[in-house]
C-alpha cells in the first residue's frame, strides 16, 4: 500500500472542505487553539510512518487519554471491571447525566465521561502514586518518557467541571464510587489534559493494532482477548453518539477528543492520529472524520 500517495491524494480533497465546526470553549482553555490547525500521523505494524502538515504540534488528547486508563484498568482488575461499567454503546453526548438513574450509576461504557471516571477510581484503588504510575504506563506504552500531563488545561477545566462533578456525586449515591471524590476528579481532569503530537498519538496507540504487543519493546501490554474487546469497546462507544457514523463513513474501532484530536486503529496494519480542533454538534473533530473517511475509501480497506 503505497499509503505517502494516498495521503497526498486525501490532502488535496480535504483542502476544498468546508469545516463548520467549532473550537470547543466549555474548557477555557481549549478556545484558544489556532482552529485552522491540521496534522495527521500514521505508523504500521513494520515500523513505516507517513505524516502531513502540523503532525509534530502537540495538542491536548482530551477522552483519547480514556482508552488508555481503560487498557491499565482492565490490565490491573481484569473482569470485575464490566461489575461497574458496562460495554454498550449510549447514543447519548459523552458528558451525559440521563442514562445514569435509570441504570443505577453504572455507566454504559468506559469512553464516556461517567465510565471513565469509574475508571479512574478503580485505578485509584490499584495504583500507589495515580497520576505517576498512568503517565509511566503511558510512557512504556509510546516508548517517549516526555509525554506529560498539562497543569493549565487541567486547572482549566477543573474550575469549570459543574457537570463531571455531577456525574461523581450522582454515581457515589449509587455506591459505585469507593475513593475520594476529589481525588477522583484531580487524576480525570488530569488524564484529560496529555498532550500529544500526532506522531505521539499514533504510536502510543500502536499496541492496540499489534495484538496489546508494544512494538517498540516487545513488552506484552494487553492479552490478545482484552485487546480485541478494548477495540471493540473503541468501535462501538469511541464516538458517543456519533459512534455509528463514525463507523459507517470510516468502518475503523477509534477515538476522539474535544481537543480535535481523533485515533484509529487498523488491527494488525495501522495506527493513525488526525489533529484538527474544530468540533461538530457531537463533539467530534469534523475534518478529522471526513480525513479518514477519504483515506479508507482511498485505502480500499477497512475492517468490514
Ligand atoms: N475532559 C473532557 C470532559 O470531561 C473530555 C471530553 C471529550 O474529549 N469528549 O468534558
Amino acid at each position: 500500500m503505497n499509503y505517502e500517495k494516498i495521503f497526498s491524494k486525501v490532502q488535496t480533497t480535504i483542502n476544498n472542505y468546508i469545516d463548520n465546526g467549532t473550537v470547543a470553549t466549555y474548557i477555557p482553555e481549549l478556545g484558544n487553539v489556532d482552529a485552522t490547525k491540521f496534522g495527521v500521523f500514521l505508523t504500521t505494524v513494520k515500523g513505516e510512518h507517513v505524516s502531513l502538515e502540523n503532525y509534530n504540534e502537540k495538542f491536548s488528547i482530551q477522552s483519547i487519554s480514556k482508552v488508555l486508563s481503560l487498557a491499565l484498568a482492565y490490565g490491573l482488575e481484569g473482569e470485575k471491571l464490566w461489575k461497574r461499567v458496562g460495554v454498550e454503546p449510549s447514543g447519548t453526548p459523552f458528558n451525559s447525566l440521563f442514562q445514569l438513574e435509570n441504570d443505577l450509576g453504572i455507566p454504559r461504557n468506559p469512553l464516556i465521561n461517567a465510565g471513565a471516571i469509574v475508571v479512574c477510581d478503580v485505578l485509584i484503588s490499584h495504583l500507589n502514586n495515580p497520576k505517576k504510575d498512568f503517565l509511566e504506563f503511558v510512557h512504556r506504552i509510546s516508548g517517549n518518557s516526555s509525554i506529560t500531563y498539562s497543569e493549565r488545561i487541567a486547572n482549566s477545566e477543573k474550575l469549570k467541571g459543574f457537570r463531571n462533578n455531577a456525574l461523581v456525586n450522582f454515581m457515589k449515591t449509587f455506591e459505585n464510587i469507593d475513593n475520594d471524590i476529589d481525588e477522583i476528579m484531580d487524576f480525570y481532569f488530569n488524564l484529560c489534559s496529555i498532550e500529544m503530537t500526532c506522531e505521539e498519538l499514533s504510536k502510543t496507540f500502536l499496541f492496540l493494532a499489534n495484538k496489546g504487543v508494544c512494538p517498540f519493546s516487545k513488552e506484552k501490554i494487553l492479552s490478545k482477548s482484552k485487546c480485541k474487546r478494548i477495540n471493540s469497546i473503541m468501535q462501538l462507544c469511541g464516538f458517543y453518539d456519533e459512534a455509528g457514523e463514525f463507523s459507517f463513513r470510516v468502518g475503523l474501532p477509534g477515538k476522539s477528543g474535544v481537543g480535535g484530536g481523533i485515533v484509529a486503529i487498523y488491527p494488525n496494519k495501522y495506527s493513525i492520529a488526525v489533529w484538527s480542533p474544530k468540533l461538530n454538534k457531537r463533539g467530534n473533530s469534523s475534518k478529522g472524520i471526513e480525513f479518514l473517511e477519504h483515506f479508507t475509501t482511498e485505502t480500499k480497506a477497512s475492517i468490514f
